[in-house]
């Protein structure tokens, strides 16, 4: 069997391209056997026949499937019994299933997904409400209260401007980052193509998400082929249909698949910097040892951006280790000539990590040297604080249960949440 979401639309018709060809002229007659004209094999024209049918197969079946999430072969009424019956034996159409959930107080959804070998992976919807659209940096005191519980917590409601899915991209993650719980747990499994997007296949079927990001669990340029192939699946039109400014792949810093990223994926870039100097990025992100700043910034400056796109930068702001206004000098030197926004992290403590978290009155200073000097920055407040909102913390719980587990609205663990992604 194969799955359907580890197939691009140009795969899948590759695939149908045989079964696409008129019946009589599937057989394979021997080179030199006497043939009757029904028994010849396929003829040209009958080739290229067969590969315009299989391709506007293709193209009928990632609709069914991507817009309008039917998920069972004999309801895709405009396909022949045939064609019907093969996909039935051949294809499958991959499920992710809920092993847990959580939804905070101001909106944010954790999920976390069963995979068919019993591992777990986490994915996160974060809504942004419409106010935040008008004025992304607002006011951190503002931006504070706005994580203030919502009544209306429903993901198809449309108090939300944009509804962002931000999915995992590895089984726990090798690159040991020190304030990063999936960090700790380590690298378990590479996920496959049909995760990823199976992953976004099921927050599609619950809720209208505008943006996908790629920070979940998992360095994601460390699986480099099947990330690119689900980015191939998420853009495609007649697939999940996602703009190329939509979709951000975050990474550590691994330089080389930086620049192929460019070449092969025409995707948004964010990069988790963390750090203003190499001694400081080495302490706490391992990669700087291979890739120092230097490196990481150029392969930036290198890459291909559209017009009016920006590379975001990821900083999770640590007390006393790189929140000074020394730091913020030396991250705008390291911006300089790069289109970027910056997103500020102010980080949310957990039992796995030494590190604090600033002060309010710290993070807004940090914030304004760079608001001052015309560099978008905006904080990030931790969106969920009243679940397990790290990456890999919902999962440090759940994953080693068995069983299925709902927790709706769960609000008793108020000291968590933090990390890298959200
Ligand atoms: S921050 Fe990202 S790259 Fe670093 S350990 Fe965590 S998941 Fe991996």
């Amino acid at each position: 069997m194969i799955y359907f979401q580890s197939l691009t639309k140009e795969e899948l018709a590759e695939l149908l391209r045989p079964v696409s060809l008129p019946k009589a002229r599937r057989r394979y007659v021997p080179e030199g056997a006497a043939a009757s004209a029904e028994e010849a094999g396929p003829s040209t024209e009958d080739l290229l026949k067969a590969e315009r049918r299989a391709r506007y197969r293709a193209q009928q079946i990632f609709h069914w499937v991507y817009q309008r999430f039917v998920t069972n072969w004999d309801e895709m009424s405009d396909l022949s019994k045939d064609l019907r019956v093969w996909l039935k034996e051949n294809v499958e159409i991959y499920r992710v299933t809920e092993r847990a959930s959580q939804q905070a107080v101001d909106g944010t959804h954790k999920f976390l997904w069963n995979l068919a070998d019993g591992k777990t992976v986490e994915s996160v919807i974060i809504p942004a409400a419409l106010q935040e659209k008008e004025n992304p940096e607002q006011d951190f005191d503002q931006q504070r209260f706005s994580g203030a519980a919502i009544e209306d917590k429903d993901l198809k409601s449309e108090r939300w401007s944009r509804l962002t899915a931000c999915i995992s991209s590895q089984v726990g993650c090798a690159m040991g980052c020190k304030f990063c719980l999936t960090g700790i747990q380590g690298l378990d499994r590479q996920l496959q193509a049909h995760e990823i997007v199976g992953q976004v296949f099921e927050l599609r079927r619950l809720a209208p998400i505008t943006n996908i990001v790629f920070m979940g669990m998992g360095e994601p340029l460390h699986n480099f082929e099947n990330v690119v192939k689900a980015c191939k699946i998420l853009l495609d039109p007649d697939g999940l249909n996602f703009s190329k400014r939509k979709v951000t792949v975050s990474t550590s810093g691994l330089v080389p698949a930086i620049e192929e990223l460019g070449r092969q994926a025409d995707v948004s870039l964010a990069i988790s910097l963390n750090a203003s100097t190499d001694e400081q990025r080495s302490q706490i992100m391992p990669v700087n040892r291979k890739w120092n700043l230097d490196a990481l910034m150029s392969a930036c400056r290198s890459y291909p951006l559209g017009s009016h796109r920006r590379i975001t930068f990821e900083y999770v702001l640590l007390k006393d280790f790189n929140d000074s206004l020394e730091d913020a000098a030396r991250v705008l030197r390291l911006l300089r000539g790069i289109p970027s926004k910056l997103n500020l992290i102010p980080f949310n403590e957990h039992s796995g990590s030494e590190f604090k978290r600033p002060s309010d009155e710290t993070v807004k200073k940090f914030q304004r040297y760079f608001v001052d000097r015309n560099i978008t920055a905006t904080v990030r407040i931790s969106r969920g604080r009243d679940i397990l909102a790290a990456c890999g913390q919902l999962r440090s719980i759940f994953g080693t249960a068995r069983g299925t587990e709902r927790h709706r609205d769960w609000k008793s663990n108020s000291g968590a949440g933090g990390g890298t992604a959200f």
